[in-house]
């Protein structure tokens, strides 16, 4: 079993003290923080649904609407036994920085309900999906609040939840959601937009830190959809991928792991483990390994104090949503390790779902190869403004791409004539 590395937090907390600290550290006005520091709207509703066996079990849901100074909201629906409103509002932060420092014309949001997967049928998961829409209905919209897959939600329920819009509303309304099916006017590209976006960043960041990519070893956790396409990019682009870890085991080569081969075997048996010609490891031991580059793509919370403080590589690319701790970041910070911060290496996937909805209200879809150069040049440009921004105020990349949003949110908050 792959051990799992745990440190108590709040992340609504860890969100608003960034917040705080780019906007202290470019001297905004105190105002910008105070119309920042909370969701602008937050929903609780309760969902019944109709079980399988015919009782009825109701489901809590959320959904944090954190400002929509710059655009409507934008961001993922999670479906997982540990969301909380905390979280959730701590998410829709993080989905705002990310808008902004890619120069989406969206706010951030969030959404989540509290159930396992696991234990709920197809049909049970459609009915809660289009229960879910049901009562967020009168707050989302085009160009209100725009809803997309997160963590246990995924194309399908997408195309149940639309679907639920469009009878509520007696229309068609493709821009209401993103990561939809193709036929129902999802983007090509979309599948992968979050790990070419994290590889492309890595390729720019190895660029401004001097070493060439071509035979550069990486160690990723997490072998899923982020994971398993940041590596293979990566790899095309000249890395060699030595370990990789899931939530069942892990698999190392020190000489390389072929990742078309990983794939195969990892649909076939559901995760890495036992990957021919490779090495069992757990996630502890992967972070410490002697790789020049490491990708959390898993889960929150991994890079811990103590985590940190055995990492060897030179650079981490935070391709999942939190996955170093405050305290984790300081050390890390302390040792000279580059951290391109979750909030630039995660945001090809939220970078794509606006190019979706921007077809969407067009009604005019473009090929993969226009998708693949559009997001290209928004990371590397916001690349290139995060590291600029570090370099001018000697801070790390994480703080800097906070105050690349400060500034942006800042500039909406005068024009719209909130602050002076
Ligand atoms: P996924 O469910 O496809 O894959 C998750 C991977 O993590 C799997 O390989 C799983 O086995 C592994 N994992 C789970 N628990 C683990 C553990 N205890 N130890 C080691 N590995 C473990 O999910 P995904 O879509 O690839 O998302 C991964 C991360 O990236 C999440 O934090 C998600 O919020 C973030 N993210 C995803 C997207 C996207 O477009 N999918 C966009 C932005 C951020």
């Amino acid at each position: 079993m792959a051990s799992v590395v745990t440190e108590t937090l709040d992340p609504f907390q860890t969100a608003q003290g960034q917040v705080r600290q780019a906007v202290a550290a470019l001297g905004a006005p105190q105002a910008v923080f105070e119309y920042l520091r909370e969701p602008c709207r937050v929903l609780v509703c309760s969902i019944p649904v109709q079980m399988d066996d015919g009782h009825v079990r109701s489901f809590i849901g959320y959904r944090a609407q954190h400002t929509d100074v710059i655009g409507p909201t934008k961001g993922g629906v999670r479906f997982h036994p540990q969301v909380t409103l905390d979280e959730v509002k701590a998410l829709s932060i993080w989905m705002t920085f990310k808008c902004a420092l890619l120069g989406l014309p969206y706010g951030g949001a969030k959404g989540g309900v509290v159930c396992d997967p696991q234990e709920l049928s197809v049909h049970e998961l459609e009915q809660l999906s289009r229960g879910y829409i049901r009562a967020i209905s009168a707050i989302i919209g085009p160009e209100r609040d725009i809803p997309a897959p997160d963590v246990n939600t995924n194309a399908k329920l997408m195309g149940f939840m639309l679907d639920e819009f469009d009878r509520l509303k007696g229309q068609n309304t493709p821009g209401l959601i993103t990561g939809k099916p193709l036929v129902l006017g999802g983007s090509k590209g979309r599948d992968e937009a979050t790990g070419r976006g994290c590889a492309v960043v890595i390729r720019e960041a190895a660029q401004v830190m001097g070493f060439s990519l071509a035979g550069a070893t990486v160690a990723l956790q997490g072998f899923g959809n982020v994971g398993s396409n940041t590596a293979r990019i990566l790899s095309e682009m000249g890395c060699t991928v030595t370990a990789v870890v899931d939530a069942q085991g892990g698999a190392y080569n020190p000489n390389g792991l072929s990742i078309h081969a990983l794939q195969e075997w990892t649909q076939e048996h559901r995760t890495v483990a036992a990957f021919p010609g490779s090495q069992p490891l757990t996630s502890e031991e992967l972070f410490a390994l002697p790789v020049d580059i490491i990708v959390p793509a898993a889960l929150e919370s991994q890079i811990t104090a103590r985590v940190a403080r055995s990492v060897k590589a030179k650079l981490i690319a935070e391709a999942a949503n939190g996955p170093t701790t405050p305290e984790g970041s300081d050390v890390l910070f302390a040792r000279g390790i580059r951290v391109i911060p979750d909030i630039l290496a995660s945001a090809g996937g939220v970078t794509v779902s606006y190019f979706e909805w921007v077809q969407n209200l067009m009604n005019y879809y473009w090929p993969e190869s226009e998708v693949q150069e559009k997001l290209e040049r928004m990371m590397v440009d916001s690349f290139h403004a995060m590291a600029e921004m570090a370099d001018r105020h000697a801070v790390t990349f994480r703080k800097a791409a906070f105050m690349v949003g400060i500034e942006r949110l800042s500039q909406a908050m005068a024009a719209r004539g909130w602050i002076a």
